[in-house]
């Protein structure tokens, strides 16, 4: 049995293992990035709604295998699904025992298992009254109690074996320092803070895109665990909503109102007016190919007023919607009573427009656009996390190129890749995803199987 164990980000994945792995009796250290209490990271600010494919986290467990392996088109890892569905009930019964407060956010059936209160986010501000953000301090306060340290603005970068297992190198204001344990435990969120990873690894302009996210993953666990060896999987795929461009000046328009359907019924054109021809069936899917293109931040959906009223009356989260609350938030859009003078009010050549809206209104799945006013949201594809990242088997130990474990690593969250994507967006959820290989991976440290 492995008996110290550093974990690498206090996130939901770090700070579930290192709970798991403090309740067998395990020493555990835990660097954190940030100073904050509940760390940085994306769970803090998310929505807080466990769900696995969209099913709830109690739905019988092979609905649920078949329902990730489905979202995935057969992409998720059928060892990573499995483990998947089959702890998703007790895990998600451990964290309430945690202190984590769930209620239902609204009718449909996955909507079962949300963090309370549920107040609504903005930007990545931390407001003490959202259920996700008091369940972060709680497993702070949790871990504490059961011994185990936390050292926060303490940022890892380094990692390298060391004769009792792993030291890693880390930064805090007072300098470099280094600890060593037996194993090692990567849990920093994924590489979406990192515009130069994106370039490399999601499309040469995608680092231009939103971030919709908290900016504190910036892929130092997926660099130095590809630097030891580690093998990764679907690094090009990220999760993530489409918003106003107006974001990146008002935080109020972010994380929501998301514009995806929007964007997948209007017409979305580039800034010189082209019709952007997408068959995107969601807006994860979209958001991947826009981050894909030469200029993500360069887009515009154009829609008539039917559509633009029709924007708010989809909302089974209770989240703000596209109409009314953009413009409420502070989000701007044009506005004409004809496409000819929308053209000239955005400086894009009427002809090209007329055009992509013709040939956007023959296009199946579309909705056609005739009726006057017409209006244009300027648009920007924000990311949320990516999908991909290094291999891991499904006790959450770091496999090699060859597909070993590299014996005292593992890695649990959105740092790890093969459960998520596929070439429709496949969406099989964040936090289910940290919480449950966090849990699993816990165990399997103190046991520290090399085998
Ligand atoms: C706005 C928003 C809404 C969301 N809503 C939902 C939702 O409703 N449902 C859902 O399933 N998912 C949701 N998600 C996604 C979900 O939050 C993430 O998938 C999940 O939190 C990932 O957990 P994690 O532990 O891997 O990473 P995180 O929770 O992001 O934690 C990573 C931690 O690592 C730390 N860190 C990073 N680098 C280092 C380093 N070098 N050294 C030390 N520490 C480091 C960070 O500071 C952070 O505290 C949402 C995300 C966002 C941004």
């Amino acid at each position: 049995m492995a008996d110290s164990c550093v974990v690498i980000g206090g996130g939901l994945a770090g700070m579930t293992a290192a709970i798991r792995f403090a309740e067998q009796g395990g020493r555990s250290i835990v660097l954190e990035r940030s100073d904050a209490e509940g760390g940085d990271g994306n769970a803090r600010i998310s929505g807080g709604l466990f769900h696995i494919a969209w099913r709830p986290m109690d739905e019988p467990a092979d609905a649920l295998f078949d329902a990730v392996i489905a979202t995935t088109d057969g992409e998720a890892d059928p060892s990573l699904a499995r483990t998947l569905a089959d702890n998703a009930l007790e895990a998600t019964t451990w964290l309430e025992k945690q202190g984590a407060e769930f209620a239902r956010k609204g009718p449909r059936p996955y909507m079962k298992f949300a963090l309370a209160p549920h107040t609504v986010g903005v930007g990545k501000r931390h407001i003490a009254e959202r259920g996700p953000d008091q369940t972060m301090c709680r497993l702070y306060e949790r871990a504490r109690d059961l011994g185990v340290e936390i050292r926060t603005g303490a940022s890892a970068s380094r990692l390298a074996p060391a004769p009792s297992g792993w030291e890693v190198t880390y930064h805090t204001v007072e300098g470099v320092e280094t600890v060593t344990a037996e194993t090692v435990m990567v849990a920093d969120g994924g590489f979406q803070g990192n515009q130069e990873l994106l370039a490399r690894y999601v499309g040469a302009n995608a680092g231009s895109a939103f971030l919709r996210a908290s900016d504190a993953s910036t892929g130092n666990g997926l660099s130095m665990l590809l630097d030891a060896g580690a093998g990764a999987t679907g690094l090009g795929r990220v999760y993530g909503h489409v918003l106003s461009r107006n974001a990146f000046d008002n935080d109020e328009l972010w994380p929501y109102p998301p514009l995806d359907k929007l964007c997948l019924m209007g017409a979305l054109v580039d800034r010189g007016g082209r019709l952007f021809p997408t068959a995107a069936e969601n807006g994860v899917q979209l958001v991947n190919e826009l981050v894909r293109t030469e200029d993500p931040r360069g887009f515009y959906v154009i829609c008539d007023d039917a559509l633009w009223q029709d924007a708010g009356t989809d909302n089974p989260y209770g989240t703000p919607v596209p109409n009314p609350d953009l413009q409420q938030r502070g989000g701007h859009f044009v506005s004409a009573h004809t496409l000819e003078d929308l053209a000239a009010e955005l400086g894009m050549p009427v002809e090209v427009l007329r055009s992509s809206v013709a040939s956007h209104n023959t296009a199946t799945g579309k909705a056609g656009l005739s009726g006057a006013p017409f209006h244009a949201l300027a648009v920007v594809p924000g990311i949320t996390f990516t999908q991909g990242g290094v291999r891991t088997d499904d006790s959450g130990r770091v496999l090699d190129t060859a597909g070993h474990p590299i014996p005292g690593l593992f890695a649990a969250g959105s740092c790890v890749g093969g459960i998520q994507g596929g070439p429709r967006g496949g969406y099989v959820g964040g936090l289910a995803v940290a919480l449950v290989f966090g849990y699993v991976a816990g165990v399997a440290m103190a046991e520290n199987k090399t085998a």
